[in-house]
Formats: structure tokens, sequence, C-alpha cells
């Protein structure tokens, strides 16, 4: 990206997103960074082996790192982000987490306190509080997930930083459902934002990528050399993906999250939702239906737009009951059915999903 232009002011995320990450604009360069498949380097460099290094996934970190406002690492998914954080943590650590988020991550967690390698505190991570209460000189690590995954609750980072800070801890926050566009952790005093690049920022359903973004020149070689040492490196083509879909990050995230308020606004409105879970921003919609989880089941396998699938964040919509994965929060309800909203027209995913939600209450009627 051209950095030397005589007025320095910043530009916008959706101008960042189309320009960082490019080669310099000289002549017979390539637009695009190209697919570089190498596992090794010629020798001397900065590079030297495909493990610590590769042009392709420099060009998605430099996107991501300017858009969260901090430098970052591409990971082989989140799951593999996740796993590097928590590797950071002391033996015997205390780590403050969300008692709804996304399953692997409390799985995550759960698995490490199970075999002795950390305890945990389980918090509301809406409930500030709570939060702040929970969080003692005991605390080496919070973990935060806002909006979470799949009930939507938000948190405050700015007060849980600022405490967390008090005490000594680090702050992560999984940015995955809000992204840089709507929410920049950094800004708000967490020391690592992590992704699920699978989900936003591909955008297309075809890529496993995770990243980590830090602003902290100390974590970020630490960070790093976890990522060479556990071998949890990115997919070439992966990388290339994901720097493809970051190109238009901000006009699916526009036309994906106005469809989101408007059937948010619908979804209220309909007699077989008893509850809709919406923080007011973001593309993802949580359901609670009126007649319980079979009719929850039973939505997912009656629209036809949308599709029943796990996973979020692509151009398509997709809906699935979340309680049918054993692993699931018990504080997510039976009968929450989490709508990913896509880019297609309002209209015609309204037409399908409110004729599914119109078959449900003749279910409830019958029932008397
Ligand atoms: C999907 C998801 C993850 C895990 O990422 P993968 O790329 O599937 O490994 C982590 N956090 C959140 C909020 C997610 O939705």
């Amino acid at each position: 990206m051209a950095d030397d232009r005589p007025d320095a002011r910043p530009l916008s995320p959706s101008t960042v997103a189309v320009t960082a990450g490019r080669p310099r604009h000289e002549a017979d360069q390539p637009l695009n960074h190209p697919i570089t498949m190498a596992s090794t380097f010629v020798g001397g460099g900065e590079r030297e082996y495909g493990r610590s290094g590769n042009p392709t996934w420099e060009a998605f970190e430099d996107v991501l790192g300017r858009l969260e406002g901090g430098r970052a690492l591409a990971f082989s998914s989140g799951l593999a982000a996740v796993s590097t954080v928590l590797d950071l943590v002391g033996q015997g650590a205390l780590v403050v987490a969300p008692d709804a988020a996304y399953q692997g991550s409390l799985a995550q967690i759960a698995d490490l306190e199970l075999r002795g390698r950390l305890t945990s505190r389980l918090v509301d991570i809406a409930d500030t509080d709570a939060v702040l209460a929970a969080l003692d000189e005991d605390v080496a690590l919070v973990w935060v997930e806002s909006p979470t995954n799949p009930n939507l609750d938000v948190a405050d980072l700015e007060r849980i930083c600022t405490r967390a800070h008090e005490v000594g801890a680090y702050v992560v926050v999984d940015n995955t459902f809000a992204t840089p566009l709507l929410q920049q952790p950094i800004t708000a005093g967490a020391d690592i934002v992590l992704h699920s690049a699978t989900k936003y920022l591909s955008g297309h359903s075809d890529v496993l990528l995770g990243a980590l973004v830090t602003a902290d020149e100390q974590l970020y070689p630490v960070l790093r050399q976890r990522r060479e040492l556990q071998g949890s490196t990115p997919g070439t083509l992966e990388a290339w993906l994901a720097t493809r879909g970051l190109r238009t990050l901000h006009l699916r995230v526009e036309r994906a999250q106005a469809n989101a308020m408007e059937l948010a606004r619908r979804l209220d409105e309909h007699p077989a939702v008893a509850r809709v879970r919406y923080p007011g921003f973001g593309c993802i919609v949580s359901i609670e239906l009126a007649a319980g989880p079979l009719a929850a089941d039973l939505l997912t396998r009656k629209t036809r737009l949308w599709v029943f699938a796990t996973s979020l964040g692509g151009v398509e919509s997709t809906l699935e009951r979340r309680r049918r994965w054993k692993g699931e929060s018990q504080h997510v309800s039976e009968a929450l059915v989490r709508l990913s909203v896509g880019v297609e027209d309002v209209e015609d995913l309204w037409a399908d999903l409110g004729a599914a939600l119109d078959g449900l209450v003749e279910v409830v009627t019958d029932r008397g």
C-alpha cells in the first residue's frame, strides 16, 4: 500500500480492506500477491523455512493488522489460535471465561482444566459487575467473546480491560462475530484479538483459517514463536482466499447487517418466535422457538433458500439449532436457532423464513 501520501489522514477501513496487503505499485508487478507455494526459501533471509513465514500469509496479515490496529498472525484455524493463547498462561493459572461462548473455546478450557493445566472461573460476560467482581490478583487471563456465539451477549470491553490490567491479567477478545469493522477491541484495551477467519473475514464458506492480532510489541514475537513451535501454520491457498475475502468485507457486512436488522424486527412480531436475540449490530440473529426444540429442528429442515448448516459468516444465509451439538453450553436454550444472515435480497429471505415459521404456528395451535 502506498504509505507515502502527502496527507497522512488515516484511511477509512473500507479503503484499507481494498488497498492493504498489495505488492508495490511498480511496473509489471501483479496487483495481488500470488499464491506462493514454498516449503523452503533460499537461505540467509528472514523466512528460511515455510513454517516461519510466507508472503501470501503476510498479505492477509497486513490487511487484518491494519483493520484491527495491531500486527496480525494467521493460523491454521480459529481453534489453533485459541490453543496458542491458552498455551501462554503458566501452569495452574486462573482463567476467567464466559459461561456461554463458542463451544470449541470453552471445550479447550474445560479440557485443560480437567488435565490440571489451568483453573477456570466462568462468568456471565454481559453482567459487567459480576465480571469485575471475578477479576482479582489471582487471574492471569480474561477470555472475552463479544457478541457471544450463539446467545449474542455483549461485553463491556473497556471496563473489563481496565480492571483486568489493574490486577495484572491479560485480556483476549474473540472478535469473530463483530469483525474489526463493528468493534476494535485493541482500542478498548484488549491485549490480543482472536478471529475465526473461517467466518466473516473469508466470507464464502470455503476456508478454515484463524488469526491473532496484538499491538503489544512484546507479545507479538511470543505468539509468532508459538505458531512456529506448534506448527499451527495456515495453508497458502487458504490465506490467499481469505485476503480475497477481506477485499469485500465492508460490503458484505454492511449488506448482511442491514438484512439482519430488518429480519430481527420482523421475527420479533412473529407468533412462532418466543424471543429474538439481536444486539442491534452484526449479521447474526438468534431466535428461540415458542414451540420448543422439535419446532426448532423442523424450522431448519423446512426452509429452501436458508441452508441447514453449521458455521456462519458466509455470503449465503444458513441456520441451525445449536443444542443439537452435545458440547453446546447449557446456558443456550434448547429451542434456539442461530441464523447467519447472508447478502441475498431481504424480501426473498423473509418470504422463505416467514413461510417456514407460519407452518410452525399451526404446530403450536394443533397442540392446543
Ligand atoms: C467458529 C468459531 C471459532 C473457531 O474457529 P475455527 O476456524 O472453526 O477453528 C472460534 N470462535 C468463534 C466465535 C467461532 O464462531
